[in-house]
């Protein structure tokens, strides 16, 4: 058992020496890092902070005796920076509040640093300050803090009508995991590779950049609740509809072995949730502008902006239907 004092310390030995979050692009930015009363970080000219908070509760965003800790601790991370990825800022650093029961802070806790420190690692983002105590289940919040060149961080609100709506990656994948974790299948021969976008998730950091600094994009969103719901939060923060091209939708593919779960993979992609994928808006002039791949990462066009009021799918025959705003419903009742 450790106590709250010695966690902190723990979580900072973790994190130190791991290479990019160590000093990084922004190394000199931060005056003052973790361990004092609080963290110093140096305005430069010409650049805005952007900064954004997510919790990540345990019975609610993840499952203590099903997700591994060091899933916890990655994705907990994972899901903040995509904030960041949305906004098309750089990662810069990040601040940890975390509740913890006393079993939980030994092996548990152990596991739950390494995630994190991978993580940390992984995006570029290094750990600022924190502060912990003791709760009766586990509670991480997290505050991340990125940087754009003044003026250019991406919003939801500036998608007009006539602009293409693009989506980076597939859709559906970290659904599946999850459906496989709560049917308590996620141990089964073959499993793993299905359920490594539910537990390490990538947030598209480098395509936000990519974006943001050619100001290709009108508005940005980042896939954290379902594509459909997402698309709507976009769509009443910009004031405009949308028709959605169901052909042209990276649909993850179920695979065979897997169709006795009887899942559909439309579903998923739509209505399934923690893709951590970008979905934005580019007016049609820019469209040669937008590759094929970015960063690696495969970018489709998907759909159309429209006026205000409807949201649609259009299906192969060219029929539409009503895309509902339906999303992810963490752990449905009488599940988990
Ligand atoms: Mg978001």
């Amino acid at each position: 058992v450790r106590t709250e004092e010695q966690i902190i310390q723990f979580l900072q030995t973790r994190h130190s020496g791991g290479g990019r979050a160590g000093g990084g692009r922004f190394g000199n930015r931060m005056a003052v890092g973790i361990g004092d009363d609080a963290a110093v970080f140096r305005a430069s000219r010409g650049s805005d902070w952007v900064v954004s908070t997510d919790q990540f509760i345990e019975g609610q965003h993840f499952i203590a005796d099903c997700h591994p800790p060091e899933v916890v601790g990655y994705k907990s991370l994972a899901r903040a920076a995509s904030d960041l990825a949305a906004m098309g800022a750089a990662p810069f650093c990040y601040l940890l509040n975390l509740a913890l029961p006393r079993s939980r802070t030994g092996a548990w806790l152990d596991g739950f640093a390494r995630g994190l420190a991978r993580a940390s690692r992984q995006f570029g983002l290094r750990l600022a300050g924190g502060d912990t105590s003791h709760g009766k289940t586990i509670g991480i919040g997290i505050t991340v803090v990125g940087s754009a060149a003044h003026g250019t961080a991406l919003t939801r609100s500036g998608a007009r009508v006539g602009e293409l709506l693009y989506v980076t990656g597939t859709l559906g994948h970290a659904a599946l995991g999850l459906e496989l974790v709560l049917r308590g299948v996620h141990g089964s021969r073959g499993a793993m590779p299905l359920l490594q976008r539910h537990y390490f998730p990538e947030p598209r950091l480098a395509v936000g950049e990519w974006l943001a600094a050619r100001r290709l994009p009108t508005a940005m969103i980042d896939i954290s609740d379902g594509f459909a719901k997402d698309l709507h939060r976009l769509c009443a923060a910009s004031k405009v509809g949308a028709v959605v091209w169901e052909g042209k939708l990276p649909q993850f593919g179920i695979p065979a072995a897997w169709s006795r779960l009887r899942l559909k993979s439309l579903e998923l992609a739509l209505h399934g949730g923690e893709d951590y994928e970008l979905l934005f808006t580019v007016p049609w002039r820019r469209r040669t502008r937008i590759p094929s791949r970015i960063a690696g990462v495969p970018v489709h066009c998907i759909g159309l902006v429209r006026s205000e009021g409807r949201i649609q799918l259009e299906g192969f025959t060219g029929r539409t239907r009503p895309l509902s705003a339906r999303g992810w419903e963490h752990f449905r009742s009488g599940r988990s």
